[in-house]
């Protein structure tokens, strides 16, 4: 079957690379010319809302999905009409506004921080009152690894966080003190609901950096599949969905949702028995999920702003190399590289020589991402 695909970046690229050993063929529309997925599959050049694109969707696939969260609700909900889209108009209604998903967590009794939304100055004065300090202002809408964000640790930065961000819908959220941040990958499909294993995700500057996999989070696992199990059902969603949480002990904070597979869930191409990517395609199209089970321990660590050398990364024999064939920009993430280890133990310090040696571009990150043992 030929699958459409809205958005042509690494993760179109992925779900082809597992689509095509399933006998798939992919149509991707993205309104980049260099869109990554192109390399692999007939791309469309085209806005997402582009009438002749959409058709040409409609026609030629027998379902659609979604590699990018903030396509146009409108034009989702005009292709529902003529062909299958999953996930569907509601869920991208709910993860492309902030406020939207905050309402809808709190509607579900899924915890979430304290937020207010705030379109004026004096808002904004009025919910760091309520909400307290430390806080986060946020751009309901197009905020993505860390961008459209502001941290305000106390009143002297309530001014420069609104010149940087005032203007637009704005979230003011409560700052959470976690201990770590998870997240969990489901899947489901017609009539069934299967989780991956938790995830341990490391944070820089608001990108993430690396994930350790399976998380050693045993307090929290059901919670986290309660609450995604919760969401999708509410949701009517089909596919894979990624919620991520603040892990603050005995209880989870919910962070946001991503409406697609997720970047925390890349191990799972080398260290589970199916990829995401591989669920996901099959929860779409009706088939029988793959087992979600963890091959050993993994961590996935995020190529930034540019490849390293492979041939000092593949020195390491249990080391399965990602590159997205993307030019190199600043704060860009162009690959990735998944280690696989029996156990946790041997995994640290095979991660610690590969760190080592890869060097320079991981200096930056701090220790901190490395340390798989933040565990409870
Ligand atoms: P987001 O784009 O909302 O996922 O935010 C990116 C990163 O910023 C998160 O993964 C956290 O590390 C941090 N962050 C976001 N919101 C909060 C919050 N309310 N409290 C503490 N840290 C946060």
């Amino acid at each position: 079957m030929k699958i459409g695909i809205l958005g042509g970046g690494q993760l179109a690229r992925m779900m082809a690379l597992a689509g095509y050993p399933l006998g798939h063929e992919f149509l991707v529309v993205d309104p980049n010319e260099d869109a990554c997925a192109g390399q692999l599959c007939e791309l469309i050049v085209a806005d997402y809302d582009d009438p002749d694109a959409l058709d040409r969707l409609a026609d030629e696939c027998g379902v659609v999905t979604l590699d990018f969260e903030n396509v146009p609700v409108a034009a989702v909900a005009r292709l529902a009409a003529k062909v299958p889209v999953k996930p569907g108009a509601r869920a991208l209604a709910v993860a492309q506004d902030r406020l939207n998903e905050k309402n809808t967590f709190t509607e579900l009794g899924i915890p979430c921080p304290a937020y207010a939304a705030v379109d004026s100055r004096e808002e904004l004065d009025r919910a760091a009152d309520e909400i307290g300090l430390p806080a986060v202002l946020k751009t309901r809408r197009l905020g993505y690894d860390g961008k459209g964000q502001a941290v305000i640790k106390e009143p002297a930065d309530i001014d420069s966080a609104w010149s940087e961000l005032g203007g637009q819908p704005l979230i003011l959220e409560s700052f959470v003190a976690f201990k770590r941040e998870l997240s969990i990958i489901a899947v489901r499909s017609d009539d069934e609901l299967v989780f991956y294993p938790l995830t341990e995700n490391r944070h820089k500057n608001g990108i993430l950096v690396t994930s350790f996999a399976p998380a050693n989070a045993p307090k929290v696992e059901e919670l986290a599949q309660r609450h995604a199990r919760k969401l999708m059902e509410t949701l009517d969603y089909y596919g894979v969905l990624a919620v991520e949480f603040f892990d603050c002990g005995d209880h989870l904070v919910a962070n946001e949702i991503a409406p697609r597979v997720h970047n925390s869930g890349h191990w799972t191409i080398d260290g589970a028995v199916t990829s995401q990517f591989e669920n996901h395609l099959r929860a779409i199209l009706g088939w029988p999920l793959g087992a979600t089970r963890a091959k050993g321990a993994s961590a996935m660590l995020n190529w930034i702003g540019a490849m390293p050398d492979p041939a000092t990364g593949l020195k390491y024999p249990e080391a399965h190399w990602h590159d997205y064939g993307k030019k190199p920009r600043a704060g860009r993430k162009v690959g990735h590289v998944t280690l696989n280890a029996s156990n946790i133990l041997t995994l640290q310090t095979e991660l610690a020589t590969f760190a080592m040696a890869l060097g320079e571009q991981l200096k930056e990150w701090g220790a901190d991402a490395f340390n798989t043992s933040r565990a409870d």
